[in-house]
């Protein structure tokens, strides 16, 4: 792998960010910053990016990349880091957020010479350590030409899909099907269970049929049917991603009776669970309601 003279800063040392910003050390000059700068000095240590607890020690990079929980922080980050960025830097937000947020941090960067896109993610923990994810891009195509180079770096599949806010618009709708199917796949293997087959034999069944997804394939049988339930993407994320799912419809004019219903029940999952609950966990609220397990 060759340095390429890029720097980059990465701020958001999360279950994403953090091994996103050790692909990006393998290849630029990498600074992290993080809200709590322990999770930036073990950064450095791991993985040889240079940690810095201050946003402004980021001033001087070409390229700014974001993963933050939501585009609340994003702004606040923007806010202070922004008028402090050269003219032309490139700031590649990965975060997933609301189309509206993206657009006014968009406005607020462009006001100081920043040329902003919205990348929000796909692929979770697992295509964020192999570098694999998918990005789907909004905002204009020659800043993406330039931010390509980064891009490359973490993820397999870029997608331009529209100006600045678009790609927040597909990944809200992304996630809220990703939402559907565990929901829908959880309620049909409790009913199967109850039934007396085992979830582990319907599940051989949907994934050699047309009835497969993510969450037959890979999320159930890995973590529901093992009982691991690993923390890698907190449910009350995917909450606020079927949230902003709904929003989209909204602004679209477009009543949703199935997501609409989905974001109700992911709402009221993820109050019920609390924040250190995973996303598959909302496997547990079918099963209570069934009184069964799946694994
Ligand atoms: P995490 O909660 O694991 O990480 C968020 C990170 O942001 C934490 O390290 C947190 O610091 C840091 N942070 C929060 N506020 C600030 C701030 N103001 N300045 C600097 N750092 C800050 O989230 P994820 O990594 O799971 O998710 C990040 C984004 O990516 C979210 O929008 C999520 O929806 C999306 N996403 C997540 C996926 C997943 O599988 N996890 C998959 C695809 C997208 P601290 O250590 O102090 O908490």
């Amino acid at each position: 792998m060759t340095t390429s003279h890029l720097s980059v800063g990465f701020i958001g040392l999360g279950a994403m960010g953090r091994p996103m910003a050790a692909n990006l050390s393998g290849v630029f000059t990498t600074k992290v910053q993080n809200r709590t700068t322990d999770a930036a000095l073990s950064h450095e240590q791991e993985h040889g990016t240079l940690a810095v607890a201050d946003l402004t020690a980021l001033s001087d990079v070409d390229v700014v990349c974001s993963c933050l929980p939501t585009d609340a922080e994003v702004a606040e980050v923007a806010q202070q880091l922004g008028p402090r960025l050269s003219e032309g830097t490139i700031w590649i937000d990965h975060t997933s957020g609301a189309p509206g947020g993206a657009r006014r941090v968009g406005e607020q960067l462009a006001r100081c010479g920043v040329r902003y896109l919205d990348a929000p993610v796909s692929g979770g923990v697992a295509g964020a350590e192999a570098g694999t994810l998918t990005t789907m891009v909004g905002g204009d195509e020659a800043a993406l030409d330039f931010a390509r180079l980064v891009l490359e770096t973490t993820c397999d599949r870029i997608v331009h899909v529209g100006p600045i806010g678009a790609g927040m618009a597909v990944k809200a709708v992304s996630n809220a099907l990703l939402a559907t199917s565990l929901w829908a796949a959880a309620e049909g293997l409790a009913a199967l269970t109850k039934a007396g087959v085992p979830a582990s034999v319907a599940l051989e069944v949907f994934n050699g049929a047309t009835s497969r997804s993510f969450a037959t394939e890979t999320l159930l049988p890995e973590r529901a049917i093992t009982r691991e339930f690993p923390f890698t993407f907190a449910l009350s994320l995917l909450a606020k991603d079927v949230d902003l799912a709904g929003g989209v419809l909204a602004d679209a004019g477009f009543e949703a009776s199935v997501l609409e219903v989905v974001r109700e029940l992911t709402r009221a999952a993820s109050d019920e669970l609390g924040p250190g609950a995973d996303h598959v966990e909302l496997v547990r609220i079918v099963e209570r309601a069934a009184g069964i397990e799946l694994g």
